[in-house]
């Protein structure tokens, strides 16, 4: 089966809990901050930032423009994802499209504000459903309003089915986007193991078969080589055609066809510019693969990708993470373009120079540990632009490639992104929420000296050595915790980064400056678990994310079991609920203790642990302290969600040729996603 390991930080929330940063914007900065707005917009439960590029003029014209090449390839596969999301998504956008551009009428009344509400959230998730919670949100304009901008729109330019008429047209789009009955969940998450997941799932990854049809389509296929399996199911649809289940491959000449192509010319371009043969191999791997949609291809492009590690100019561009398939097996398309932040990975560099030291003082049992860590390769990085699923909501690290034998056999690429956390840090830094949510002046104080330091490390832990540590007992199938894995891995990964950051090997490396300093980073990891975190989720809802689920196991199973010693305690002052924590070694000592046990599940694939763990902490919340927490949030005004605009590269040329690029930072999301709309349109 697929390994469905996820292996990126989600920030967000997270990052919200910065209040002050103790590293404050390094002298290699050369982007004017003074008056730089982080946040340009605000609507609904999310924010829109911006992220800058630092020490862009250090460098070289060749890097400068394999960057921006590298970047339009990121962009053009912008309609795949929304398309992957929910079949009805191209349609949604292009008819929002329509709208935006074409309507003439009043624009300052409380309806057309509903719609563009409507239109912002749309482009924000990349269809109709929220991308966190997975369900479908609906305008706050009426039907009647939607259908008078459908009127008085360019009628002609709206995506008429064959012989279909505007009125039948009109009806069509606004049950799609009104009728709550027409694709609910995008994700469909259940308690009960009887439902079926894809029949009750919205996205796009199969049509016309049940989730047993696909399983047994996938178990049929088998593996030829069972040490090196192939990552079957992950780059196509699966359909059912004259009763036969069949993959339909995105490729050229197969699904997404149109959009794939573009891709292609820009990676063809990033050839001509490559730093070096190793790059230059890797990138041409992918165009083969993505020419011949052949798995064997994207594997030995992996392994190529995973080795380069001089390149200063990286990039992500694929079918790569699992997380929207209810099954785990299929990938949402996604781009990333970077270059490496020296200084700043000074840091990541002890720490996997260190990597063996860390496996052999886990506190994990010995037949799960890895004998030999291998190829931990991590940086810091500048992102430069964002496409597909990193876009506009993006990760603040990564590691890759996710099939577990590239990354036993040749290690994994961890990065960190630092401009991005900065954003965030500078978006969140006069919020107020600390004073709001914090127990004491000494709290706060901690997080002030701590916070960006320690958040970071533990970004760093989780990515560089967490998901990379430990093994799976012989014969133990990858995909054993089915729609758990991800949560269990997350769990593990954030288990290992929290165990390791109270060492005091973190001193004795130079990593932090003393042996109090994890205390931040505790304080604010339970806090947001057991609290913060809530003010994202509709209140009566259940916990849904699996990022968001790993940390309520963690604060609430750490609760629980301190009990008796009250390591934890949860405090009533004024009406409002705080936390304290009494005993952070002995909160070290229980995260050791539950980072054995989960690694037990993972290397064991013990299903049934998985489920009780993940049911009991992972999914409930208490509905009052849930809506003290939205209350007090609400009064903060802190948007739960954060999102970010691409900088826009000036090309400069003389005649042909290309002299410079300069980097410009935009301050309108809107006139962005429409320009994406128009520019990157290839999918009808
Ligand atoms: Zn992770």
């Amino acid at each position: 089966m697929k390994n469905m390991k996820s292996k990126r930080f989600i920030p967000l929330l997270m990052m919200s809990f910065i209040v002050s940063c103790s590293s404050p914007k390094t002298a290699q900065q050369k982007v004017e901050t003074e008056n730089f707005n982080y946040v340009i917009d605000r609507f609904a439960d999310v924010e829109i930032m911006r992220y800058t590029l630092d020490n862009w003029d250090e460098l070289s014209l060749q890097q400068k423009t394999l960057i921006y090449y590298l970047s339009q390839a990121a962009l053009c596969g912008r309609d795949i994802l929304f398309d992957q999301n929910c079949k009805y998504n191209l349609t949604v956008k292009s008819v929002i499209n329509n709208i935006m551009q074409h309507y003439n009428g009043v624009k300052e009344d409380e309806d057309w504000n509903g719609f563009v509400e409507y239109a912002k959230r749309f482009w924000f998730s990349n269809g109709m459903h929220h991308h966190y919670s997975n369900e479908k949100f609906i305008p706050k304009c009426s039907q009647d309003y939607f259908r008078y901008l459908l009127e008085n729109s360019e009628i002609q330019e709206f995506p008429l089915l064959e012989g279909e008429t505007f009125a039948d047209f009109a009806e069509r789009i606004t049950t799609i986007i009104y009728d709550p009955k027409v694709a609910p969940t995008r994700i469909y998450q259940s308690d009960s193991s009887t439902a079926d997941l894809v029949v009750n799932s919205a996205v796009n990854f199969y049509e016309g078969v049940t989730q047993n049809e696909v399983e047994q389509f996938y178990a049929k296929l088998g593996q030829k080589d069972e040490e090196r399996p192939l990552s079957y199911g992950l780059n196509s649809k699966v359909i059912k055609n004259e009763n036969k289940v069949q993959e339909l491959p995105y490729k050229v000449g197969g699904l997404y066809s149109d959009a794939i192509k573009q891709i292609i010319f820009w990676l063809e371009k990033a050839v001509g510019v490559a730093e070096n043969p190793a790059q230059k191999k890797h990138i041409e791997l992918l165009i083969e693969y993505y020419r011949s949609g052949d798995l064997a291809v994207w594997d030995e492009y992996n392994v190529e990708w995973v080795k380069d590690i001089n390149s200063h100019v990286d990039y992500i561009n694929g079918f790569i993470e699992v997380y929207t398939d209810p099954l785990g097996r299929k990938a949402t398309w996604e781009a990333l373009v970077n270059y490496k932040d020296d200084k700043n990975s000074e840091r990541t560099s002890i720490i996997s120079k260190n990597a063996q030291w860390f496996e052999d003082n886990s506190p994990i049992a010995p037949e799960f540990k890895k004998k030999e860590v291998k190829g931990v390769e991590a940086k810091v990085i500048t992102v430069a632009h964002l496409g597909g699923d990193c876009y506009p909501t993006t990760p603040i690290g990564i590691n890759l490639p996710n099939a577990n034998w590239i990354r036993k056999e040749h290690g994994s690429k961890s990065v960190t992104i630092h401009n991005v956390m900065y954003a965030y840090t500078q978006a969140r830094m006069q919020s107020g929420y600390a004073d709001e949510f914090f127990n004491s002046r000494y709290d706060i104080d901690l997080q002030e000296k701590y916070g960006f330091i320690t958040e970071n490390l533990l970004v760093d832990l989780h990515e560089c050595l967490g998901h990379g540590s430990g093994q799976m007992l012989p014969g133990v199938d990858d995909g054993a915790l089915k729609n758990y894995h991800s949560v269990i891995e997350e769990t593990r990964a954030d288990l290992f980064a929290l165990y390791f950051i109270a060492d005091p090997k973190m001193v004795e490396l130079g990593l932090l400056p003393n042996e109090k300093a994890y205390y931040a980073a505790y304080y604010r990891y339970i806090l947001n678990g057991m609290m913060l975190q809530l003010n994202r989720i509709d209140l009566g809802n259940n916990i849904a994310q699996a990022h968001m689920r790993n940390r309520a196991i963690i604060a609430n199973w750490c609760y629980e079991y301190g009990m008796k010693d009250n390591v934890i305690e949860i405090i009533k002052r004024n009406d409002k609920t705080y936390i304290i924590i009494n005993d952070y070694e002995k909160l070290r000592t229980l995260i050791g203790e539950f980072l054995t046990e989960v690694q037990r599940i993972k290397s064991t694939g013990d299903f049934a642990a998985a489920r009780k763990l993940v049911e009991t902490y992972g999914v409930k919340i208490d509905i009052e302290l849930h809506k003290e927490v939205k209350d007090r949030y609400a009064l903060l005004n802190v948007a739960p969600y954060g999102g970010f605009v691409n900088p826009v590269f000036d090309v400069i040329k003389k005649g042909d040729k290309i002299t410079d690029i300069k980097v410009h930072y935009v301050e309108d999301y809107v006139q962005q996603m429409l320009e994406y709309d128009r520019k990157f349109n290839f999918l009808k």
